[in-house]
């Protein structure tokens, strides 16, 4: 069975002093929940200090970009080897990246395998817009990025990484998709890793959805069977709405 993970990604949010806080109040409600990975992604100058909050523990840390060169004239840039030791997981694609910075799916390619190569365990993420959506384009949007997203990655390197689904439509909006849309469209993504490598990669792969969860609708989107977890926005960065995700989930797998 596939573990599941609530992944909260901060954005631009949170000063130094705020993720702290943050983290140190997550850290004291669902520390020893086991059954859940639980990822914190703060923005890149809180990581050390979000880093040194849960050392101790097993909530892990993960970046929300990265650069695919280990190092270079890239001003204003973050590699994989800068954030070896700070975090364990990368966001990569996220679609407020591809919108607003201009990362393309060979970009997003290319940071997967620097990830994996930085021994980073990326956070891929795909997703329809809404005008794709309304045109019946979802499952050709997806699978396109997926197969872009993964080419070139080992059959081992996939199992270990994870895929959220994420229309844009439904990020930051309040209108999250039905748990039978995205349960339809993460089974797309498995589909399209079972076809690039096989049955059994898919099956050990874990494939999220992201896009207006909260601690409301995180029960119903966690019993379907293609759904491992979330990608957490607005809800993450509170304690109470986060570990309350964290609990639901917990008790549903327990
Ligand atoms: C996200 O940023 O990945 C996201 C899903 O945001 P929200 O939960 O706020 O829609």
């Amino acid at each position: 069975m596939r573990k599941p993970m609530m992944a909260g990604n901060w954005k631009m949010n949170k000063t130094v002093a705020e993720a702290k806080e943050l983290a140190q109040a997550i850290q004291a409600q669902v520390a020893t929940v086991e059954a859940v990975d639980r990822v914190l992604c703060p923005p890149f100058v809180c990581l050390p200090a979000v880093q040194d909050v849960l050392a101790n523990s097993s909530i892990a840390v993960g970046a929300q970009n990265m650069h695919w060169a280990a190092s270079g004239a890239y001003t204003g840039e973050v590699s994989g080897e800068m954030l070896q030791g700070l975090a364990q997981y990368v966001i990569i694609g996220h679609s407020e990246r591809r919108q607003y910075f201009g990362e393309t799916d060979e970009s997003v390619n290319q940071k997967v395998k620097a990830a994996l190569a930085h021994g980073l365990i990326p956070i891929v993420c795909v997703g329809e817009s809404l005008e794709q959506n309304e045109g019946g384009q979802t499952a050709a949007v997806v699978t396109l990025q997926v197969q872009d997203a993964l080419d070139g990655v080992s059959a081992e390197q996939v199992q270990t990484l994870v895929i959220a689904y994420e229309p844009i439509w439904a990020i930051g909006t309040g209108k999250a998709a039905t748990p039978q849309q995205a349960n339809a469209t993460c089974g797309v993504v498995r589909g399209v890793v079972a076809h690039m490598f096989d049955d059994a990669v898919a099956q050990a792969t874990r494939v999220l959805y992201g896009g207006s969860t909260n601690d409301k609708n995180i029960a119903d989107i966690m019993q379907q069977p293609e759904i491992d977890g979330a990608l957490i926005g607005g809800a993450a960065l509170k304690a109470e709405s986060y570990c309350a995700m964290v609990q639901t989930t917990a008790q549903l797998y327990a």
